[in-house]
């Protein structure tokens, strides 16, 4: 690990009052959580761009929830990283502390985040497709396949944010508020490809926010941060913690 450059990142913590983060799929990479992507994906020999579109769901419903059914199997087994742990416990530490995340396995809230805006949804909540009703459903493997609203009987989807949909237009500028208000944004396990979560950094780095980037390789985004840690989070926010905790 480059201790001076952690270093430095902790006395950039330690001037803020206002820190965003922002985290993607590496993070949960280091618990154990595949991608659902290319080969990892794989399942029955569908592909994850096959099984989450608003079309697969009209056509085959139950497959749709077989298939997530399956991987709500996988990612209930699976414990939050050191990584998550310390931003969990870094909610306290700052006046304002706020994690945006494109993972929907609910992995921050398990490590004991709370103030968590998830883009893509949570695989831990169905939505009714009739009265729209979000709830939270922790029923490993499911009961019933598809699963019903228990209000009104129709026939629940998971609240994810499948292909060809939009992101949830008030979640999206409230990401865009903390991204523009933010001293400074962590950016965690995202390749910044993916729009429009990739604008959110840009957008604090404009406002004047420093960035501080954790991945193993180099992504679009690191010729804008003032620190670029390249390594596991599960590693170097625990070794930033520990110099923050030594004033
Ligand atoms: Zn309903």
């Amino acid at each position: 690990m480059d201790t001076k450059a952690i270093k430095r990142a902790a006395e950039i913590l330690r001037d803020s009052r206002h820190v965003a983060v922002l985290t993607g799929s590496g993070i949960s990479a280091e618990s154990g959580i595949p991608t659902f992507r290319g080969k990892d994906g794989l399942w029955k020999q569908f592909r994850a761009e096959d099984l989450a579109t608003p079309e697969a769901f009209a056509r085959d419903p139950k497959l749709v929830w077989e298939w997530y059914d399956w991987r709500r199997g996988i990612i209930a087994k699976v414990e939050p990283n050191p990584g998550h742990r310390t931003l969990a416990k870094w909610e306290e530490f700052f006046h304002e502390f706020s994690v945006i995340t494109q993972n929907i396995d609910g992995l921050h809230a398990k490590a004991g985040s709370k103030n968590i805006l998830e883009l893509h949804g949570n695989i831990w909540k169905v939505r009714c497709t009739k009265d729209k009703n979000v709830t939270e459903n922790y029923t490993v493997p499911l009961t019933e396949i598809p699963p019903a609203c228990p209000v009104c009987g129709a026939m629940l989807r998971p609240h994810v944010v499948w292909f060809g949909e939009s992101l949830d237009t008030g979640i999206l500028s409230r990401a865009f508020g903390l991204s523009s208000s933010c001293d400074v944004m962590l950016v965690i396990g995202t390749s910044a490809f993916v729009q429009p979560a990739a604008s959110l950094p840009l957008r604090a780095a404009e406002s004047g926010a420093k960035i501080i980037e954790i991945n193993p390789d180099p992504t679009p985004l690191t010729s804008y941060a003032e620190i670029s840690l390249p390594g596991k989070a599960g590693e170097i926010l625990p070794a930033i913690d520990g110099l923050l905790q030594k004033e």
